[in-house]
């Protein structure tokens, strides 16, 4: 809290040069508990109006990330969206690397870095495998035969 304080006074002082960004994660506290809390208003002193909207946005539905997360019962599962021949956008945003090197198109559910998201090691070449053949087979496969990535048959965080 004392870092993140002095970041955004410091962001303040110098007439905001970087973007910051808060996500604030559902709890069961209701939206006037949340914007009243202590933190909150140290926080919002510094930052401004844009915090309050994230209070406000703030929904109950959340991920369990494939039930690797137990929800209060309080909170909501996001749905789940049909994913019929729409390639989920993330294989489209970047290559995500493993602290083992392993090199994945997505991470999002691929927690051990071993589903078929995988396309090959950091000794490949990222740029070879961003443009590969492995990932392109990924995305038209989805979008042809609507053959789904084993890991984005149940993510609740598919974009399209
Ligand atoms: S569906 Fe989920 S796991 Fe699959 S690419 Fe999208 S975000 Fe990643």
């Amino acid at each position: 809290m004392q870092n993140l304080t002095s970041l955004l006074t410091a962001n303040a002082r110098l007439n905001f040069p970087i973007a910051i960004y808060f996500s604030l994660k559902p709890t069961g506290h209701s939206f006037s508990e949340m914007t009243s809390h202590p933190d909150f208003r140290s926080i919002e002193r510094n930052y401004g109006e844009g915090l309050v909207r994230a209070a406000k946005l703030a929904t109950p539905r959340v991920d369990d990330w494939n039930g690797a997360v137990r929800l209060p019962q309080h909170l909501e599962l996001k749905p789940r969206l049909p994913r019929a021949f729409v390639p989920c956008r993330r294989l489209k945003e970047g290559l995500r690397v493993y602290s083992n090197g392993a090199v994945g198109a997505c991470a999002c559910r691929d927690f051990e870095g071993n589903s078929d998201l995988i396309l090959g090691q950091t000794s490949d070449g990222l740029e070879s495998l961003w443009a590969g053949e492995k990932l392109e087979t990924l995305r038209s496969h989805w979008r042809h035969l609507n053959k789904v990535p084993t890991p984005c048959q149940s993510c609740r965080d598919y974009h399209y």
